[in-house]
């Protein structure tokens, strides 16, 4: 294995492959953080691509493996790149590897570091079936394997979306915290919604939403969209009284009070959906 890139992400993955038994050659821009992860570092970043076939790449983005591999032989070589980037800038860099002769696997790695290899550890992988399927063994070191089609940009587009619900979920706790001003108290009342958003039952609304955004049909009869846009104000007024900072609050009222000003209030929550589609 080679693993290019040593940061808090990449460090973690070369230690989890050396201590899987791998043998492992590692290189990273700013010398000095292959020490201590019992793998062997290379002096270029070219001569750690030419130890291994599959190549595993953790940098902060995509330009990052432009800098680093510009004079590298990448002639046979399968590089799974599991940095953040556009989807389209993921397209262009499968296009750059194979125009020098590599195969390139993009991924969107779902756990921080110390969940790397450990259970529940997954990745959204892009790319040909061929290179993942004859590496899989090798990428399932690091976690279980999904994916999510031959369109390279795939990977990172999956990625976005579950980032994006991870963000403004736990940011919208730090807003909601910061209002009751006691997190600990706060606490159990937002695992309970959190944990009933999933379950079957009338609070079960990630099942009960789907269905409706599936549909295209989004029934208000018992919580309309209007009342809830002029709730979404008081929750403005709440931060405003506070003396809070109020960037997600009101971002969340004026995309409700766009829906009603559109004619969706009457219909429920799911409508809101349309203003996503029709920004
Ligand atoms: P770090 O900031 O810890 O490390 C960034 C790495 O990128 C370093 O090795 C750095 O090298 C390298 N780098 C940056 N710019 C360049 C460049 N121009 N040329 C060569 N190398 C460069 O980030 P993480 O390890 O935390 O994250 C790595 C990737 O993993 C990111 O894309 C991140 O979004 C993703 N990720 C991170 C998670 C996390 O919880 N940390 C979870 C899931 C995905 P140098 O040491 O020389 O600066």
């Amino acid at each position: 294995m080679t693993v290019i890139g040593l940061g808090a992400m990449g460090s973690t993955m070369a230690r989890t492959y050396v201590a899987a038994g791998h043998p492992t050659t590692v290189w990273n821009r700013t010398p000095g953080k292959a020490d201590g992860l019992g793998a062997v570092p290379a002096t270029t970043a070219a001569d750690a691509v030419a130890a291994g076939t599959v190549v595993v790449i953790s940098q902060v983005d995509y330009p990052a493996m432009f800098d680093s591999l510009a004079d590298a032989d990448l002639r046979g070589r399968v590089l799974v790149n599991l940095s953040s980037d556009s989807p389209e800038r993921l397209r262009e860099a499968a296009a750059w590897v194979a125009e020098r002769g590599g195969t390139l696997v993009t991924g969107g790695i779902m756990v921080p570091p110390p969940g790397i290899g450990k259970p529940g550890a997954y990745a959204f992988y892009a790319g040909p079936v061929e290179a993942i399927e004859a590496h899989r063994a090798a990428l399932e070191v690091l976690g279980r394997v999904d994916h999510v089609g031959t369109d390279p940009g795939l990977a990172m587009l999956y990625y976005q979306a579950m980032l994006n619900i991870f963000w403004t979920t736990l940011i919208s706790y730090f807003y909601s915290a910061a209002l009751v001003g006691n997190a600990e108290h706060l606490r159990p009342y937002v695992a309970t919604m959190l944990t009933d958003l999933t379950q079957d039952g009338p609070m079960g609304f990630l099942r009960i939403l789907t269905r409706e955004l599936e549909s295209g049909e989004y029934p208000g009869a018992d919580n309309n969209l209007h009342m809830q846009a002029v709730g979404a104000e008081h929750v403005v007024q709440a931060f405003t009284d506070a003396g809070l900072d109020v960037t997600v609050p009101s971002a969340v009222a004026e995309l409700f009070a766009r829906a009603d000003a559109a004619g969706f209030g009457g219909n429920g929550l799911s409508a809101l959906a349309e203003m996503v589609r029709k920004p």
